[in-house]
């Protein structure tokens, strides 16, 4: 029997092998004569606002040029609205880049970096991707950050604490005070990333924001978002707002021209468009009491959200449920054997959800 040549190809690193895949919220599935509603990636159902679209198409005329690689314009913009120095800011395309970019700058093999689990799926593979190990500390009661089971998770090898509030998918926001608490626990050597992706959904007064204490300490690290209260999901844009060194290192690892004139141009706008884009806030932070009670009235345990989605804690009946709300025409985000997360969509959207949320809930 011939023996087949041992096939050379490149090889590729092992940190890699356990790097799960990112699965994207599903569209819903076409319905004949019904209409259908993506709820299932926590975007801005609202259409983008004239005076961005101006702007994106205003830029759009010049692609044939490389974006300002510096950004100065946008840079200077979210300075002055967050009040802080240009060189404590970086910008990418959308937040998640900026933590794959910190963390490449701080990490490496054998590092650790502590998360809360479940939490945003894109941490595990932003973590392993550095060859750091990400530590998972479970989630508390009532889906929240068990910060003092992080602190302890902390070890020599740990780089970074990644703190996601509000937390995706499950909803609860850190407070002020626990934030606070956790940070003075943890070593001055390790990064703390505060994951703020859904800070302008939170109504809690409780609950503070991450650049108050980035003023206070070097080692905090704020990561907002363009894509979900401001509606640019599309456009990729996001910051951290960080003390000047760690700025400075997420930069250099940054792809050059990354972020686009287009979405330079349209997150310029939309922070010169607030007033506007904080009214569609309100408004679905109304929607989100309307269906936080409305599942409570059909039966349903679910915790709080600060966010623009809920949580249902569906354990093995993920898929099922996420099943039938595909049959009313809603696509809902299934982890399975965990839960659903529910965006905060249309109205009618909503109410579609609540209706079947109801009568799963009545039927089991
Ligand atoms: C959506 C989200 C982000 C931001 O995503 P980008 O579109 O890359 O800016 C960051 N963190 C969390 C927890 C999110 O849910």
């Amino acid at each position: 029997m011939a023996t087949l040549p041992v096939m050379r190809q490149p090889p590729i690193r092992p940190a890699l092998e356990a790097i799960p895949t990112y699965k994207p919220g599903k569209p819903p599935a076409a319905r004949d004569g019904m209409p259908t509603y993506k709820l299932s990636s926590n975007e801005n159902p609202y259409p983008p606002l004239p005076g961005v679209l101006e702007a994106v198409s205003g830029a759009a005329s010049q692609f044939n040029r490389y974006p300002d690689m510096a950004a100065s314009a946008l840079y200077d913009a979210i300075a002055e609205r967050f009040q802080v120095p240009v060189a404590d800011l970086a910008v990418a395309t959308g937040s998640v880049a900026v933590l794959y970019h910190l963390l490449q700058a701080i990490c490496t093999d054998g590092d650790e970096v502590v998360y809360a689990w479940r939490s945003f799926e894109a941490y595990p593979i932003a973590v392993q991707m550095t060859g750091a190990a990400g530590i998972q500390v479970p989630l508390a009661d009532g889906a929240r950050h068990d910060l003092d089971a992080m602190a302890r998770a902390i070890t020599d090898r740990t780089r970074a604490v990644l703190v996601c509030t509000p937390n995706n998918p499950t909803g609860p926001a850190v407070t002020e005070a626990e934030l606070r608490d956790f940070v003075a626990h943890v070593p001055p050597e390790v990064v703390v990333v505060v994951d703020e992706a859904y800070r302008e959904f939170v109504r809690d007064p409780a609950v503070g924001d991450g650049s108050d204490l980035y003023r206070e300490r070097s080692n905090v690290v704020v990561l907002r978002t363009f894509s979900k209260a401001y509606g640019l999901a599309g456009l990729r844009v996001g910051f951290a707002i960080a003390p000047a060194r760690l700025a400075q290192a997420i930069r250099k690892v940054s792809l050059p021209f990354g972020v686009s004139q287009v979405a330079q141009a349209a997150a310029i706008a939309s922070l010169r468009a607030e007033d506007e884009l904080f009214k569609r806030v309100e408004a679905l932070v109304g929607e989100r009491t309307r269906v936080l009670d409305g599942l409570l009235e059909s039966g349903w345990d679910v915790p709080d959200s600060q966010a623009n989605f809920v949580w249902l804690p569906l354990g093995d009946h993920t898929v099922g449920f996420a099943a039938a709300c595909d049959d009313a025409g809603i696509a809902v985000r299934p982890f399975p054997g965990d839960g659903a997360r529910v965006t905060i969509g249309e109205i009618e959207a909503n109410d579609i959800f609540l209706r079947a949320a109801a009568q799963w809930q009545a039927a089991h």
